[in-house]
Parts: structure tokens; sequence; C-alpha cells
């Protein structure tokens, strides 16, 4: 099972995919993760990334393509993966179509994760709360939100045009959000 988690920041992508992870027995391959990994160890990839993701911004494709290319040659890929928070653009999805077509692998579906704005920012403020992340709080929030609309949001059109997308409403109790996603891609 090869899948893509789509939605704003808050919307449950992270929580979704670690229960996934549970049912099928496949990775999370979360790029903000390995750049917060990156950065708590100091490599130069982090340090040159930490700027960035502080302010909300979009680290560049280069590091981020680079990171899942690496990461989807790893063994526990090859049964399947789910990825999280990327890709990001049209430039990254057009990039992850390369890479995977390259590899000899296919997207089986695009989960898209629908989510209101008002309620993600109270998400992830107290969110932060407890995660300790520099850019989860309301100003750089929004900026991130402002950054999902006008550069991610286009890929649920870009994957439609593939047939892969399939809708679930990300606002659902964790529980009943697992059982659509499993639904929608026949599990
Ligand atoms: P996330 O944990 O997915 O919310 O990502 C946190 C931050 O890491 C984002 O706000 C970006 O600064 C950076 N980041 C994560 N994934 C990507 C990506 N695919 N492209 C660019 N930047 C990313």
């Amino acid at each position: 099972m090869r899948l893509i988690l789509l939605g704003p920041p808050g919307a449950g992508k992270g929580t979704q995919a670690k229960v996934l992870v549970e049912a099928f027995g496949i990775p999370q391959l979360s790029t903000g993760d390995i750049l917060r990994s990156a950065i708590a160890a100091r490599t130069p990839m982090g340090l040159a990334a930490k700027a960035v993701m502080d302010r909300g911004d979009l680290v560049s494709n280069d590091i981020v393509n680079g990171i899942v290319s690496d990461r989807l040659d790893e063994a526990d890929c090859e049964n399947g993966f789910i990825l999280d928070g990327f890709p990001r653009t049209i430039g990254q999805a057009e990039a992850l179509d390369e890479m995977l077509s390259s590899k000899g692998m296919q997207l089986d579906a695009v989960v898209e994760m629908t989510a209101d704005a008002d309620v993600l920012v109270s998400r992830v403020v107290n969110r932060a709360k407890e995660s300790n992340r520099p850019d989860d709080n309301p100003e750089v929030i929004r900026k991130r939100l402002d950054v999902y609309k006008k550069d991610t949001a286009p890929l649920v059109d870009y994957y439609r045009k593939q047939g892969l997308v399939r809708t679930v409403d990300g606002m659902a109790p964790v529980d009943q959000v697992t059982g659509a996603i499993k639904a929608a891609i026949g599990r």
C-alpha cells in the first residue's frame, strides 16, 4: 500500500499515519519529522532548514526530494509506505512521480484530509503545549495555512487527474477518520 496523506497542518495526518503504520505494517515517511531530527542532530541539512521551518516557509525542493528519494530506497519501504507532509508543491509531486517510476513503484491512493481553518489554529496551538515545536504558535500556524492553500492545495487537482484522490473529513474523531480512510482505500 503506497499512500500519500494530504491535508493542512493540524488536520491529523501524523496521528492517522501512526495508526495506519500499525494496521498495515508499513513505515510513515514524514519529511517534517526527518527535518526535525536533522535539526536536533545539528547536521548541515538541519542547520539549513531550521530558520525556514521556524517561520513556516517551505524548505527547498532539493533538500526534501533528496530525503524522500533516499528514504524510499530503504528496505522497509519495499512493501509500501505512508507519505506524510510530502509532496507539498506541484514541483515535489512531479519529482515524486519521476522517483516512483524510476524505482518501479506506483501510488495506490492520495487521501485528502479536509479541515476547518479556525479549528486547525486552535488544534495546533494546543499541540504546541506538548510538542515543543517552535513553528506551533498562532502567527506561524497562520503562515503555514497560507502556504498550504497557495502551494499544497493544488495537489488535490493534480492527483485527481490521476484518479487517486479519496477525501475524508479530518475533523471527525480519530477512530472515525481511521475507519473512513480504510474504507476509502478499500481495506
Ligand atoms: P510538518 O511536520 O509536515 O508540518 O512540517 C513542518 C515544517 O517542515 C514545514 O512547515 C516546512 O517548513 C518543513 N517541511 C516539511 N515537509 C516539507 C516539504 N515536503 N517541503 C518543504 N518543506 C517541508
